[in-house]
């Protein structure tokens, strides 16, 4: 339940770049400390193989949830401030190395598809490295379009996913 003018987002965090754990560690506590971010809870932290090139190191992995008092476009602006304070930079290869990767995977049931702001995420349904730590923050998600996010984990890419450190 979330109170009035409240919304359940779901964010996820990778980085392989530089002191990993680090920047998902601090990633978290940004973002709990954002304007109009509250009841922020976050999964384990998983490694997985890197999508894309294969020449690079592999991800840690990391979903948040919290209740939030604002819209999905102004979050887009702080996470991606965020993203820029831990070195992140434009360009590069799809899919490449970065220190941190902030995406907003759902904003309630919300379908928004603007050319900046696609949620749910675009690769939620296809992604281990999505599904299994939302999975674990909300076992009964209903993912909104796609389903169950049991039913897409059984049946997503695995990218070797293991548990890096237990939430
Ligand atoms: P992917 O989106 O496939 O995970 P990526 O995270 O590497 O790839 P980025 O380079 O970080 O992609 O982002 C490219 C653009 O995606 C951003 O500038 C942003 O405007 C847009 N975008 C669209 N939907 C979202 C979303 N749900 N969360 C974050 N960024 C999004
Ligand atoms: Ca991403
Ligand atoms: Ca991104």
């Amino acid at each position: 339940m979330t109170r009035q003018g409240e919304t359940r987002v779901y964010v996820g965090l990778g980085s392989n770049q530089g002191d990993r754990v680090s920047h998902i560690r601090q990633a978290l506590s940004a973002i709990a400390s954002l304007p109009g971010v509250c009841a922020l809870r976050s999964s384990s932290v998983y490694e997985t193989r890197p999508m894309g090139p294969q020449d690079q190191p592999d991800f840690l992995n990391a979903v948040c949830r919290f209740d939030y008092t604002g819209s999905a476009a102004s979050l887009l602006q702080q996470l991606q401030s965020i993203e820029r304070g831990h070195g992140r930079q434009q360009g590069g290869p799809r899919w490449g190395m970065r220190p941190l990767d902030l995406d907003i995977l759902l904003y309630g049931e919300e379908l928004i598809d603007t050319p900046d702001l696609q949620v749910p995420h675009a690769g939620l349904g296809m992604r281990s490295f999505v599904l299994w730590p939302l999975a674990e923050l909300s076992p009964g998600l209903h993912v909104p379009g796609l389903g169950s996010v049991e039913s897409l984990r059984r049946n997503c890419q695995h990218f070797g996913i293991r548990v890096h450190e237990e939430g």
